[in-house]
């Protein structure tokens, strides 16, 4: 190489690193930007006119570009695995009982997958690549600012957090930490409000389903006692929003039942909320009942 070849390429080369240093700077805050409206993109969230929240963490399908499937080395109780349909599910229900109360509930849908993010869990178990905050967060706020709503608006309402199980196939499980996530519901209305017979799950076994823990009985949550989401925006935690992990059977949640279960489900809710939520009873009372 001559000697003036090798200067032209050294000042070539201290072009491109300044031009590497400028990009590296101005990067950051772009793609910043570019995250969190992708990370949006991978929501279905709505704004309520009920003081009900319902959220499905594990029913997306969408991978998160940039993102790799999680290994889950040092992850306790570690899963990908997707509840199938709940997404569906949850956007079902919002739909019936927009129908029976003429309100609607706030919902909070993530339509990416599990493999690839775990919503239901704190940032360090969450994710494992730099690409996947964004979507984390961007959920989260979606149900912090759901929840603020609630509290502002009616002083505290109620947060459903539909999962799927394979375990039991035809079962409904209940999950509350055994009462904690909603301290704030039993204090004010007993036992009743959340195994009662105008409770959720009272209803539910009303209507023949399969309900556990049995609503009519004394026995504790067992098997899936309610998640991150659950312990985090609960009312033990005097956040004014009562939580409850719903873990629905696969038969429930399959493409031929899942009308069925989302019309039970609706008007399940819709008998709490009539008794137990501090909704707008005048605005909703003249509606024609389905
Ligand atoms: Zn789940």
């Amino acid at each position: 190489m001559r000697r003036t070849d090798r200067n032209k390429q050294e000042n070539n080369r201290g072009i491109l690193s300044r031009t590497l240093i400028l990009l590296a700077l101005a990067f950051p805050l772009h793609a910043l930007a570019q995250t969190s409206a992708d990370a949006n993109k991978l929501l279905s969230v709505w704004a309520g006119t009920l003081p009900i929240i319902l959220s499905a963490p594990h029913g997306g399908r969408e991978p998160i570009p940039g993102a790799a499937a999680r290994r889950g080395v040092g992850v306790a109780q570690f899963s990908t695995g997707r509840d199938s349909n709940t997404d569906e599910l949850a956007e079902a229900v919002a739909l019936k009982l927009g129908e029976r109360l003429g309100v609607k509930p706030f919902l909070v849908i993530a339509r990416f997958d599990r493999k690839f993010l775990d919503v239901n869990r704190p940032a360090a178990g969450a994710f494992e690549t730099a690409a996947a905050k964004p979507f984390y967060d961007a959920y989260h706020r979606a149900l912090a600012e759901s929840s603020e709503q609630v509290r502002a608006r009616w002083g505290g309402g109620l947060l459903l957090d539909l999962h799927g199980q394979g375990a039991e196939v035809e079962t409904i499980y209940r999950g509350t930490d055994n009462g904690e996530t909603v301290a704030a519901l039993v204090q004010r209305h007993g036992k009743e409000a959340l195994s009662g017979a105008k409770s959720i799950f009272g209803q539910l076994a009303a209507k023949g389903y399969h309900v556990l823990p049995d609503p009519s009985g004394s026995e504790r949550e067992r098997r899936y006692v309610g998640g991150y989401t659950a312990r985090t925006y609960g009312s033990h935690r005097g956040t004014k929003i009562d939580a409850i992990q719903m873990e629905i059977g696969t038969n429930l949640r399959a493409k031929a039942n899942l009308q069925r279960t989302a019309h039970d489900l609706a008007a399940a809710i819709e008998i709490f909320a009539r008794e137990f939520l501090p909704i707008d009873k005048a605005a909703i009372a003249d509606l024609p009942r389905p």
